[in-house]
């Protein structure tokens, strides 16, 4: 076949292209090269656009509570440690807190900072890049800004969700609801939808789903519906919030949310535990549970069952534990990816019982980060060099003033029963007297130390 000028143009032109940003794809070792369609993708893109690394590299995909804590703290242990952060977002977030800023008590200013205000405090590079691929062969990391080699990668890309059980896999159910009833457990456009649900409701039914499952934040969605109840009451709006509940009873702070639901949201709550939903429909807004109740609605958060982040399975590291579909398939003691100890997971796509929180995610982050140090300087991780993780959560149960009941809680392992149970665990959930008050001030407090953690 004759070439015309301009293809043949277009073709040199393209290996050309394809030869230089191969030379300059460097790392931090120049390891081997990538192989397959790998390959493909890094001609075209190149290096990312940041420094070379002058020592051993951690890449961090996900700056969450999680990757945000051991960035900081890599560079703490030894600044010598090259360290890439990278997330999607151009602006963080937090989940925690949101409630308040979706029902109107906290500005949205509280809840969002500034990535780059963490990388220069914490003194590491950040990169905003969405990644697609990882080939764990050559310790390559594709993003749409570039590749970037690693020595160490940690994988806290949070979670996603699974709307399987509800939609059967029709994707256009699944479309209507994350768009007309977001969950609003991945903090951003979900929240923003959310506040403007709540601050244009004016009259009927507000529908709140808690998942089955090991879920994010337990108590998030109890906290949600006590906030939303909170303010119609406060505004004076004629409005009942539905909890429908698929476990047995409220999963934490039992009693505190209970007692709040009953004293002071009696004509504002409805909580209906072990309902299973068999359909939805977005567009009549009703949903039909097992037990054949059909509930109308006028408007819903829709908080299906969750799963770890789909970047698992991209990296070829996701198994199903017996809580979740698609969790991190590592060693439960040192994070590490079973039969490739150069990848860590951590944060909510951990497989471990653990409470899927910012605070827990933080501990975590701090003992993770210590073990990288370590594990870079080669020592051997294992059960020894593991330690426990704090849960320590607020939730709000009403505004004016600020009341909140909390959980603080650590974990150990049970040899017999070759899992993490909670440890010294203890609540507080009397809302009601001066302790509801301070634990409102403790939970504006907490909020404003995990900020400081992470940035
Ligand atoms: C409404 C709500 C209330 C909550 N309340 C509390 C509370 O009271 N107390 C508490 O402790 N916790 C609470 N949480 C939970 C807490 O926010 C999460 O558990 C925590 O954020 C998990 O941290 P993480 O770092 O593992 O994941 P995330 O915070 O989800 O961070 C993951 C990051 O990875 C990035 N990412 C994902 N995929 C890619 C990719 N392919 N490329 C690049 N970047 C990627 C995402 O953009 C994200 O920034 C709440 C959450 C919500 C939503």
């Amino acid at each position: 076949m004759a070439l015309s000028r301009r293809s043949l143009m277009k073709l040199t032109g393209l290996a050309a292209v394809s030869v230089a940003t191969t030379a300059c794809a460097s790392g931090t070792s120049g390891g081997p090269q990538v192989a397959g369609k790998s390959a493909a993708t890094s001609a075209l893109l190149g290096a990312a656009p940041i420094p070379a690394a002058k020592g051993q590299r951690v890449v961090i995909v996900g700056a969450g509570p999680s990757g945000l804590t051991i960035a900081k703290n890599i560079k703490k242990a030894n600044p010598k440690i090259d360290v890439v952060l990278m997330d999607k977002r151009s602006v963080f977030m937090s989940g925690f807190i949101s409630n308040l800023v979706a029902t109107g008590v906290l500005p949205l200013e509280f809840i969002t900072h500034d990535f780059l205000e963490g990388a220069r405090n914490g003194n590491y590079t950040f990169l905003q890049a969405t990644v697609h691929e990882i080939d764990r062969t050559s310790k390559t990391v594709f993003t749409n800004e570039g590749t970037v080699k690693y020595d160490v990668l940690v994988l806290a890309p949070g979670i996603d969700y699974d709307y399987s059980k509800w939609t059967k896999g029709d994707l256009t159910l699944e479309k209507e609801l994350r768009t007309k009833f977001p969950a609003a457990f991945i903090a951003g456009s979900e929240t923003l939808s959310l506040k403007a649900k709540i601050e244009n409701f004016e009259e009927g039914v507000f529908v709140q789903t808690v998942p089955g499952g090991n879920y994010r934040c337990l108590p998030g969605p109890y906290e949600r519906s006590c906030l939303i109840a909170d303010y119609f009451k406060r505004n004076k709006i004629n409005g009942k919030v539905v909890i429908l509940d698929e476990n047995p009873n409220i999963t934490i702070k039992t009693d505190g949310f209970h007692s709040a639901f009953t004293k002071l949201y009696g004509d504002y709550i409805t909580y209906m535990p072990s309902t299973t939903i068999t359909s939805i429909d977005p567009f009549k807004k009703r949903i039909v549970t097992e037990l054949g109740e059909e509930i109308d609605f006028t408007d819903a958060a829709l908080y299906p069952r969750v799963r770890g982040n789909r970047l698992l399975e991209l990296a070829g590291v996701a198994k199903d534990s017996v809580f979740n579909k698609a969790e991190a398939n590592i060693d439960p003691f040192t994070y590490q990816v079973i039969g490739d100890k150069n990848v860590f997971c951590t944060g909510d796509v951990r497989p471990m019982g653990f409470s899927k929180s910012a605070n827990t995610a933080n501990t975590e982050g701090v003992i993770v980060a210590k073990n990288i140090v370590k594990y870079l300087a080669g020592e051997e991780l294992s059960q020894k060099t593991w330690s426990s993780p704090l849960t320590v959560c607020y939730s709000a149960v009403n505004a004016d003033p600020l009341r909140a009941i909390s959980v603080n809680a650590g974990y150990a392992y049970d040899e017999a029963k070759k899992s993490f149970g909670f440890a010294n665990a203890g609540t507080m959930e009397k809302w009601d007297g001066a302790e509801g008050v301070a634990g409102g001030k403790g939970l504006i407090e907490w909020g404003k130390g995990l900020y400081r953690e992470m940035f």
